[in-house]
């Protein structure tokens, strides 16, 4: 006999974690499914110094805080600890691993194809981030550059680049943390299509959330709030990145004309020999897996109202950044996004709606 879920979640990171904490106040049958070997999502594969960049109690999950850590921000396995046991606490259901490579429309339910069979619900949540989507930009001649090349996503600490010449592309969080480090240990160059906009040292990731609170308390009142200088895209100063200030090694420059095979060519004319560069260059949203359902925009967002999908009403996406909620990307975000979702769900599955 195939279970037929009412809802299955796609992702066990800290959004889909989230939407279990609200969906097991439910009556509904539900799991999630995640392509992972264990907890974590994401931060499993964070580099070896990644700090939060928002103390404990302010990039905590629903219903639990995340234990205080022993030095400054929570470390990247700080994280990993908490989300293993925020999984334990309330015996979340998660099926790992489990990748999900299709999700189809069956008459009123979903076949949801995965590498381990084929699954049915009612209602599906997709949470699957960003991590898996790394985005580099096309540069002439990137083909032929005979250096090593990796995106942030895969980059785990400064050592393999000592000595060494190095680019580092992106003028985000990524780049200014990585930049950090691998400016003690080699000659590196910081490459940003415009001047990088750090956030005054005391702005940390509490004064974000509360930005984002008051953006999202105004929409709710049909506001519009002014933007103060700096959002969640902008520079926040942890130590690390203070200590490279300090050190002046946060120069930046603006971008190259192209590769070569040994290195790039600057606007001035000349070459310059590089070993490596790491493309700190963002995500895009890991939604191949909706692919089948002819939703997907080619700015690679879906049309949503709040976080329901216009064109699939019993498909809701949830912990995508901005427009699937106000640092709704965030772990202390994406809570509330998580028990209107689950909220509205289950109306929808009870009314057939
Ligand atoms: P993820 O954590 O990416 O989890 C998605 C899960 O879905 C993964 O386990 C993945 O394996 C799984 N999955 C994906 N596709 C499939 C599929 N087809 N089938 C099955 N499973 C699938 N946020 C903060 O709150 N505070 C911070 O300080 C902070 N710092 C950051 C620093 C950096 C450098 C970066 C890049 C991000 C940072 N973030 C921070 C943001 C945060 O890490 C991510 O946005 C977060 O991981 C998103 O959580 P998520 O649950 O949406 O996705």
């Amino acid at each position: 006999m195939t279970t037929i879920y009412d809802v299955l979640v796609i992702g066990a990171g800290q959004a889909g974690l989230a939407a279990g904490y609200y969906l097991r106040r439910t009556e509904l049958c539900w799991a999630i499914l995640d392509a992972e070997d264990g907890p974590g999502a994401a931060w499993r594969h964070g580099w070896d110094t990644l700090r939060l960049f928002s103390p404990a109690q302010w990039s905590s999950l629903p219903g639990w805080s995340m234990p205080p850590s022993s030095a400054g921000t929570p470390t990247r396995d700080d994280v990993l600890a908490y989300f293993a046991a925020y999984e334990q606490r309330y015996q979340l259901p998660v099926e790992r691993p489990v990748r999900v490579t299709a999700v189809h429309r069956v008459g009123e339910q979903f076949r949801v194809e995965t590498d381990r069979g084929d699954i049915l619900a009612r209602a599906v949540i997709s949470a699957t981030g960003t991590w898996g989507k790394p985005l580099i930009p096309a540069y002439p001649g990137r083909e032929l550059f005979r250096g090593v090349q990796l995106h942030s996503a895969a980059y785990r600490s400064p050592n393999p680049f000592r000595d060494q010449v190095v680019l580092l592309v992106g003028g985000g969080n990524s780049g200014a943390q990585i930049l950090a480090e691998v400016s003690q240990v080699a000659e590196a160059f910081w490459v940003t299509l415009k001047e990088p906009r750090f956030l005054p040292d005391d702005v940390d990731g509490r004064v974000l959330f509360q930005r984002a609170t008051e953006r999202f308390l105004a929409r709710q009142a049909g506001q519009t709030l002014e933007e103060p200088a700096g959002g969640l895209g902008d520079i926040v100063m942890m130590p690390s990145v203070r200590e490279a200030r300090a050190r002046g090694a946060l120069e930046s420059v603006r971008p190259f004309i192209r590769f070569t095979e040994a290195g790039v060519l600057w606007p001035e004319g000349h070459e310059m020999r590089v070993d490596a560069v790491i493309w700190c260059t963002g995500f895009g949203y890991a939604l191949d897996h909706l692919a089948t359902l002819g939703i997907v925009e080619p700015d690679g967002t879906v049309a949503v109202q709040g976080t329901r999908v216009v064109r699939e009403p019993r498909l809701w996406l949830l912990g995508y950044g901005e427009w699937t909620g106000e640092a709704s990307a965030t772990i202390l975000g994406v809570g509330r996004y998580a028990r209107s979702t689950v909220a509205e769900l289950a109306v929808a599955l009870r009314s057939g709606t």
